[in-house]
């Protein structure tokens, strides 16, 4: 295969826009792309595996990486922390693969301002680029959740509000790719890949 430049993607978007289904299609289509495992301290939920949906790790631990300053970015939420890990991100990157990250708008604000403090030689900067996914209208999305069938009225309105709040803040990504339709978005997603890691 052609050698082509390690990209370091950071992909957010609203709940409901499709980002999970763009993603797994990236992955099975880009052999050389990886999925970035985030830690948390929370228990595994039904047929979660840990090293495939997270690294589970205890609270010590956590606490213990945290301190080693092992995270590219972490969170607190209801109690239990969630982070990303800056080693597999360079291992990855060295190995000339590209890692591909799953975050929302504030954590993605921290990889951001984390790479923006890099000397410009560091392969994470020099690979770095940010997407944000949007959907093609707030009224869409609405339409999109309901459809979905699995979340109740209130939980619709909480990730409405979320994604309007999310969506404020698009402007923020290098990209940003409409998921209009599913194809469109994605042939769109890859160009951009394929472009900046020079496989065209
Ligand atoms: P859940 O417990 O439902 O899997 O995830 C709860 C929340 O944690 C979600 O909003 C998810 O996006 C967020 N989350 C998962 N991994 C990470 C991470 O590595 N960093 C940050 N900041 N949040 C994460």
């Amino acid at each position: 295969m052609m050698k082509t430049k390690p990209l370091f993607i950071v992909l957010s978007a609203p709940s409901g826009c499709g980002k999970s289904t763009l993603i797994d299609m990236l992955l099975q289509e880009y052999s050389d792309i990886v999925y970035s495992i985030s830690c948390t301290t929370r228990a595994p939920r039904g047929e979660e595996e840990d090293g495939l949906d997270y690294h589970f790790l205890s609270k010590e631990r956590f606490e213990e990486l945290l301190k080693e300053d092992a995270f590219i970015e972490y969170a607190k939420v209801h109690d239990n922390y969630y982070g990303t890990l800056k080693g597999p991100i360079s291992e990855v990157l060295a190995e000339g693969n590209s890692m591909i990250l799953d975050i929302d708008v504030q954590g993605a604000a921290k990889v951001r301002s984390y790479v923006r403090s890099l000397p410009n030689n560091d392969p994470m900067k020099l690979g770095y680029v940010d997407i944000f996914i949007n959907p093609p209208s707030l009224e869409e999305l609405r339409a999109r959740l309901i459809g979905r069938g699995t979340d109740s009225m209130a939980t619709i309105e909480k990730r409405m509000n979320n994604a309007e709040g999310e969506m404020a803040r698009a402007g923020e990504y290098m990209f940003q790719v409409t998921n209009d339709e599913l194809y469109v978005a994605y042939k769109r997603l890859c160009d951009l890949i394929d472009a900046l890691s020079g496989r065209m």
